[in-house]
């Protein structure tokens, strides 16, 4: 896969998919900005590895949640590399329960750490890649932002706004030389479905044509080819990786 730019940031990538995702765009040659809320150390490790498969990589700690510090954490990118390339909002989180007992302040906990977040990064990486004409982005949305999910009406909210966000981003941005994508997971093997029960995850795995859950590397496998010159003519798109769900 061929890549124009050299940098990238990566939110979430201490761990599952974000840190799949780092890995695999340092292999492809990238230097990698590790992004992560909590784990420092193992933001630290995504870094390690990656240094060790002779790539470049830099750990960069901030809440996505947090404009100011997104806002400053991109400053910083730029002030050391002289620009930003690529974008994976990558951070998210789960608040589950049913709506009737679903809390208002659960319900914006979510939206605000899938959605907002997404927005604030779209909307400062476009005023930075604009400069150079040149720049694209990939949002981690979810097949649940395409179904809707029992349980998950601040998750599906979260996520079906990234991917109408996204297309949104990708109509403003176009002949800016910057391209906005989604890729949509599906049951993605990482600690935020290792909470379910066997049973809950033999009952979703009946329904994927291909009988598994996804791994993280086949998620940042999609997310590489839509950053990369290779999708140079593809923009607002959302490809599933999904192991052939929800075909519509
Ligand atoms: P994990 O729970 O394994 O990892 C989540 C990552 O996001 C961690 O690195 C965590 O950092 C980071 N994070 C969470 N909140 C923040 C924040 N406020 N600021 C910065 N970083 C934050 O999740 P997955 O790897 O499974 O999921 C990654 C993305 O893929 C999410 O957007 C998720 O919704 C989406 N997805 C996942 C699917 C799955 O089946 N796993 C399916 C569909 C979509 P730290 O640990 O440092 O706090």
């Amino acid at each position: 896969m061929k890549f124009s730019g050299k940098n990238v940031l990566v939110t979430g990538a201490s761990r599952g998919i974000g840190a799949e995702i780092a890995k695999t765009l340092a292999g492809f040659g990238l230097k990698v900005w590790v992004n992560y809320r909590s784990g420092a150390k193992e933001a630290d490790a995504v870094k390690e590895a990656i240094e060790a498969e002779g790539g470049s990589a830099a750990v960069i700690g901030f809440d996505v949640t947090d404009e100011a510090a997104f806002i400053d954490g991109i400053k910083t990118i730029v002030d050391a590399d002289g620009e930003l390339s690529y974008l994976v909002n990558n951070a998210g989180i789960t608040k589950d329960k049913l709506a009737l007992r679903m809390k208002t302040q659960d319900f914006m906990d979510v939206i605000n750490a899938n959605l907002t977040s997404a927005f604030i990064g779209c909307r400062e990486s476009m005023k930075v890649m604009r400069k150079k004409k040149f720049g694209s982005v990939v949002n981690i949305a979810s097949i649940v932002g395409e179904t809707g999910n029992g349980g998950q009406t601040n998750y599906a909210a979260s996520k079906g706004g990234v991917i109408a966000m996204t297309k949104s981003f990708a109509i403003e941005a176009a002949t800016s030389g910057i391209r906005y994508n989604t890729i949509t997971p599906g049951f993605i093997a990482t600690e935020m479905t290792e909470v379910l029960s066997d049973e809950v995850k033999k009952s979703f795995t009946d329904k994927i044509p291909m009988n598994r859950f996804g791994d993280a590397k086949e998620v940042a496998n999609a997310t590489a080819f839509l950053l990369s010159d290779y999708a140079s003519y593809i923009t607002g798109e959302t490809l599933k990786v999904n192991g052939g769900m929800n075909m519509a």
